[in-house]
């Protein structure tokens, strides 16, 4: 059923990368489009530079309505979802932070998403929610690509919209998109993984509820308007993708809105080991 429908779709496994290096010029516009990466040492240019051939070797990418998915396109998207990779070993074993699906869809502009809500009294409510990307635990990335290509734009505000859907990703990986990834033994000098989700919780929830409370203050109080994306006062797990995105894109201004929030994330993806040269 899968393979049947795989093969009705217009499907692009991206041509340029199996086995193979990316064309430097391809790469090189890659780079310009993301300034963003600018702040990478040529180290980790590099690896990700393997990281998203390797990518780009296990998805496939499907153009919604018809849209074609350029080499240029599925690149971009490939570099921007490994950038939060760049410090978990060689490809093959980063990468399986990403391997409980293979498809990447994506449309034009964001989509609409009809959505059903019951409430605790059983009203249903049906409404209408715009998506620019959506990430399904053991399913597809949806991406708007509109909203992809805008990330040079969008990097002094701190928001990038395939980042968001990884770290979705990242965080379901144990199953529970709950704002706690899956930590490794011993993280920030834990014993267990109890205490290491305890030790990610205990710096990452005042952050969420700080920033929850000053985006209330400013939505109905007329406060001054928080830096960071005001969907990441939405719930928990929508905090985490928010502020990575920012820890990503703007890591000086993240630096100085969060410094907790950075050394936290900074022992999660930088821990402390040298890039890989495979
Ligand atoms: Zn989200």
């Amino acid at each position: 059923m899968w393979s049947r429908l795989r093969a009705l779709l217009p499907s692009r496994r991206a041509a340029l990368a199996s086995g193979r290096t990316i064309p430097d010029a391809l790469w090189q516009d890659t780079l310009a489009q993301l300034p963003f990466l600018r702040a990478l040492t040529a180290a980790e240019r590099e690896h990700l530079r393997r990281l998203a051939a390797a990518f780009l070797d296990q998805k496939e990418f499907h153009g919604a309505h018809g849209l074609a998915i350029t080499d240029a396109m599925a690149l971009s998207i490939a570099t921007q979802a490994c950038l939060p990779l760049l410090h978990f070993g060689p490809a093959a074993q980063a990468l399986a932070w990403y391997d409980d699906f293979v498809v990447l869809v994506v449309h034009a502009a964001e989509v609409v998403a009809p959505r059903e809500l019951t409430d605790e009294i059983g009203v249903v409510h049906r409404y209408d929610e715009p998506l620019v990307g959506e990430a399904m635990e053991r399913g597809p990335v949806t991406l708007s690509w509109q909203d992809v290509a805008a990330a040079g734009e969008r990097m002094a505000e701190g928001t990038n919209v395939v980042v968001h859907e990884f770290i979705h990703k990242m965080d379901m990986r144990d199953g529970a998109a709950d704002g706690c990834p899956p930590l490794p033994p011993g993280f920030l000098g834990t014993h267990g993984r109890r205490a290491a989700r305890a030790a990610w919780l205990a710096v990452l929830e005042p952050a969420y509820q700080a920033h929850r409370e000053q985006v209330i203050i400013a939505e109905r109080f007329g406060g001054a308007t928080p830096w960071l994306d005001a969907y990441g006062a939405e719930a928990l797990e929508e905090f985490l993708p928010v502020a990575c995105e920012a820890y990503f894109v703007n890591r000086a201004r993240f630096a100085q809105e969060f410094p907790a929030l950075l050394a936290l994330f900074d022992a999660f993806f930088r821990p402390g080991n040298p890039v890989s040269k495979s």
